[in-house]
């Protein structure tokens, strides 16, 4: 069994490590933590595991492990083995009103998997690998813990591929892909993971077992259950199978770069390609700073193109990109095997993060009559906070009628600051909320793909409106009568704790 990758070092050890946000936690009598053990494959209260798992990825909160401190811990960490025991421990919990937050790889970027109330993470570690597959059909059926690099072997030894590329592939599994509706590097061909699924294998709160979609193309059976789970972030059930549409392995792959005047005039091209109908798989453009930064090019925005598959229709595909980017420069195509190169590099954040300074990316989509302004204003906000020392972006999922816009920003505290753990907050809390809140304004999502976890939670009202939130909230309360799961997260509230909201809470430093 693969364990999740520690995103950074503690500042202390181990057994000293505290939980910043939870304030009150209902806690877990021994008689309990007895039971689970009768009920599930292992059950630890090991100190290294519960700070472990009291974090993710969440770059905020890498700055607070140097401190000694993770969002929140669990109680005890259960690591099932197969569906029968997450039914048990599931029904345990509901009975009990213990909150179960599940995790795969902790590599989520928003705090999705942190158990802010305390009580059971659900370690999906030991249930792994291929099911199913049928190639026929080009379908396979994966457990929800197998990491992103398994699946790909696991497909490749028959000649199939699911395409599903995430930069965080080597530290994330198929059920935190489908929890946080997840998208790879090569989606503007496969798809996101939404697009990827075909049906499930959830447990509810209480135990009960249901399987969404029927390994069908498509129906039309009545509502997609498979698509509300997708997505719920492990509030709604959780997920202990996926079915997944897959690909033959590709022929053939050719590789293109241009480079554009503006930023405007690459979006634009990527929405004609798009709207010809041609998918290459990878289709990124760079702002003239993130060109300079990633590709050391003066003055350009480049645009990587890469597309992968049947030689006929990948060439058909390149033949769209060439003439609908002939305005552009041809720029070097060794750019793009320097992409390739780096493409799974998760190793700057902890980089920054130890010399101090504050660094986070943001991805938001909308179409493509708004993404120019939604550009425009969102970098202009950020440049305009104190300590900013980048606000930059690029386009990296593109469809016919939007796109997605992935911005990065940094912060370092000025000379002679006092409190920079004050002053990280601060800067962080003003660019999330900076980002959010122009993004909505001008008709954008909050989210592409990283999902919404602790972080973007306080923004989720106005990103669904009331009446939605609240359907939601109904839903939830039926499938979770008790509120089990994953509280805290999707803007949703509970009644089983209290925890602290870095956003309304100004005593946060
Ligand atoms: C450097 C870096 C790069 C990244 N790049 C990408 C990218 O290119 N594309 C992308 O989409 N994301 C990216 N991410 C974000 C992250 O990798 C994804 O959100 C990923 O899908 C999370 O998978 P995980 O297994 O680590 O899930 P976790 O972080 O463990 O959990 C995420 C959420 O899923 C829930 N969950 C996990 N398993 C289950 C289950 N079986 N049933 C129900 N709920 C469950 C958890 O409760 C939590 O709410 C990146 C992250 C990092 C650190």
């Amino acid at each position: 069994m693969k364990m999740p990758t520690p995103p950074i070092e503690f500042g202390t050890e181990l057994n000293k490590v505290r939980s910043r946000l939870q304030s009150k936690a209902r806690s877990i009598p021994d008689s309990f933590v007895k039971l689970l053990e009768q009920k599930c494959e292992k059950v630890s209260s090991d100190s290294e595991q519960l700070a472990q798992a009291g974090r993710d990825w969440w770059p905020l909160a890498l700055h607070w492990s140097l401190e000694g401190e993770v969002p929140a811990m669990p109680q005890i960490v259960a690591s099932p083995k197969n569906t029968k025991q997450v039914a048990d421990v599931l029904k345990a919990c509901t009975e009990a009103e213990v909150p179960v937050t599940a995790f795969g790889g902790r590599s989520g970027v928003c705090g999705s998997s942190v158990p802010i109330l305390g009580g059971v993470a659900l370690d999906m570690g030991l249930m792994e690998g291929l099911v199913d597959l049928d190639t026929d059909s080009m379908i396979a059926k994966f457990l929800p813990g197998t990491y992103g690099p398994d699946v790909e072997i696991a497909l490749r030894k028959s000649g199939y591929t699911l395409g599903h590329w995430p930069q965080s592939i080597a530290i994330s599994t198929v059920g935190g892909w489908l929890a946080c509706r997840g998208a790879g590097q090569y989606s503007t061909r496969y798809g996101k993971i939404d697009d990827m699924v075909l049906g499930l294998e959830v447990v509810l709160a209480n135990g009960q077992i249901i399987k969404t979609g029927n390994d069908a193309p498509k129906n039309s059976a009545g509502p997609d259950l498979t698509q509300l789970f997708v997505g719920s972030e492990g509030t709604l059930g959780i997920i202990t199978q996926g079915t997944f549409r897959i690909h033959p392995v590709p022929q053939v792959e050719r590789r293109v770069a241009f480079g554009f005047q503006s930023f405007a005039e690459g979006m634009d091209a990527c929405r004609r390609i798009l709207r010809r109908g041609a998918t290459p798989c990878v289709l990124r453009l760079y702002d003239e700073v993130e060109t300079k930064r990633n590709f050391d090019v003066d003055n350009s925005n480049l645009l990587i193109v890469l597309d992968e598959g049947d030689e006929i229709i990948t060439d058909a595909s390149m033949a769209v990109v060439e003439q609908e980017c002939s305005s552009a420069k041809v720029m070097d195509v060794e750019l793009v095997a320097k992409w390739l190169e780096h493409r799974n590099d998760t190793s700057a954040l902890q980089t920054l993060t130890k010399l101090g300074i504050v660094v986070d990316t943001i991805e938001i989509a909308a179409k493509w009559s708004a993404l120019e302004d939604i550009r425009k204003q969102v970098i202009s906000k950020l440049n305009s906070i104190e300590g900013n020392l980048n606000a930059s972006v690029h386009q990296s999922h593109s469809y016919t009628s939007g796109a997605c816009l992935y911005f990065t920003f940094a912060g370092n505290a000025p000379d002679g600051c006092e409190d920079r753990g004050q002053w990280n907050t601060n800067f962080y809390k003003q660019s999330w909320q900076r980002v959010m809140e122009a993004t909505l304004e001008l008709g954008g999502t909050i989210s592409h793909h990283h999902g919404i976890g602790l972080l973007r939670s306080p923004f989720m009202k106005s990103e669904m409106g009331e009446g939605a939130l609240k359907a939601f909230a109904d839903i939830k309360s039926v499938l979770d009568p008790n509120g089990i799961l994953n509280p805290g997260k999707l803007g949703l509230t509970s009644n089983l704790g209290v925890f602290r909201d870095i956003f309304s809470d100004d005593s946060d430093g």
